[in-house]
């Protein structure tokens, strides 16, 4: 059974998103910073943090606890450190008016660090760190959501599906390094589509509300999580809940579902750590040269035995989006629709 699209250009899916999401009361920036988040999403082929993410962002705003219009404020707590409060708004406009200042923080200091505060993160982190690494930068970036996801040995939801995102800049106009993923099995937001389209999830991402495994998404989504790797995945869990939780004052997952009413309707409320480092602040005269030995000894072995890069399929989407715009299932338009 084929399942009915509609088709979109980039600049309809963009100008789609703005109307909706000043339609349910967020400001032209905000509108326009969330637009550009989540259509990215879509171009490069992430449904998951794609248009899809416009309906979970009107539905926070109208739950109460979030601004739709609040400023970002900009405080720089010591040379190398930049802590954005977001306000209790949606995360993209404050990251995106915090990026030329830390692009400028790390050149002039070789590293910088940024936490972003009081923000509603609903969006792929792959996104946040190519800002970094088109300036030619390194960057880590990590935030907790809510928590869903039972650490390796234990039952009760703790940890969130904590992305992690690396990125390394590539010379000569290649595409950069780019892993980012989460540290649960799956994004949640790819188990909440299954269940949309009525699929079973594969078996090792959760358990129900009793523990047992279980392939039923929406059993699932009841229940609990499970992180990728084992106890190796679940330690990485803790420490993203460390570094963008308490390091910068911020909520963990198990705060941040508490501050929803347990009920995790809204997208989570809480902060974000990035890190980036200037290889030209680094190595000095000899920074050109170890990123060409990082493309000889590393990504020419890669390339030339056929791995897949990170990153590969996602500029592969996004080439042909560009022209080719995107075709999104007709039941998500008409659920965005319904919101004008
Ligand atoms: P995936 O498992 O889909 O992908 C993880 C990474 O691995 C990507 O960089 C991907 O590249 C790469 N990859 C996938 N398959 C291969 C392969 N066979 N060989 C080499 N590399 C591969 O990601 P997740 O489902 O874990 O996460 C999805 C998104 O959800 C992330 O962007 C994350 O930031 C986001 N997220 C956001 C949260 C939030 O609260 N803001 C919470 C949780 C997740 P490619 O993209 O090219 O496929």
């Amino acid at each position: 059974m084929t399942t009915a699209t509609v088709h979109l250009s980039l600049s309809d899916a963009h100008a789609l998103a703005v109307r909706i999401l000043e339609h349910n009361g967020f400001s032209a920036a905000h509108a326009h910073a969330i637009a550009d988040t989540v259509v990215a999403g879509e171009r490069d082929g992430c449904a998951s943090h794609g248009l899809y993410r416009v309906l979970g962002c009107v539905h926070t705003l109208k739950q109460g606890k979030a601004s739709g219009d609040a400023e970002p404020a900009f405080h720089r707590m010591a040379p190398a450190l930049l802590r954005v409060d977001a306000q209790q708004a949606f995360y993209s406009l404050a990251y995106q008016q915090a990026v030329p200042q830390l692009i400028e923080i790390a050149r002039e200091q070789g590293i910088a660090a940024m936490g972003i505060n009081n923000c509603v993160h609903y969006a792929a982190l792959w996104r946040d760190i190519e800002a970094f690494t088109a300036a030619g930068l390194v960057a880590i970036a990590c935030t907790p959501s809510h928590a869903w996801v039972t650490p390796y040995g234990g039952s009760q939801r703790l940890l969130g599906t904590n992305p992690f995102a690396f990125g390394w800049p590539r010379p000569d106009g290649r595409d950069p390094y780019i892993f980012d993923f989460a540290t649960s099995a799956s994004a949640r937001g790819e188990i909440e589509l299954h269940r949309r389209a009525g699929k079973p999830i594969p078996e090792g991402w959760g358990v129900d509300e009793e523990g047992n495994a279980c392939t039923d998404a929406a059993k699932v989504l009841r229940g609990a999580q499970l992180t990728f790797g084992g106890h190796k995945g679940s330690a990485l869990s803790v420490m993203i809940e460390l570094l963008a939780g308490p390091l910068i004052a911020d909520m963990t997952s198990r705060e941040s579902l508490a501050f929803d009413g347990g009920k995790g309707k809204t997208l989570p409320m809480g902060g974000e750590l990035v890190i980036v480092i200037d290889p030209k602040r680094f190595l000095g005269e000899y920074a050109d040269q170890e990123l060409a030995r990082a493309e000889t000894s590393l990504f020419k072995v890669m390339e030339d035995d056929g791995v897949r890069m990170p990153g590969a399929r996602r500029y592969r989407n996004r080439a042909v989006s560009q022209q080719q715009g995107v075709d999104i299932p007709q039941a998500l338009f008409d659920d965005l629709n319904a919101l004008l």
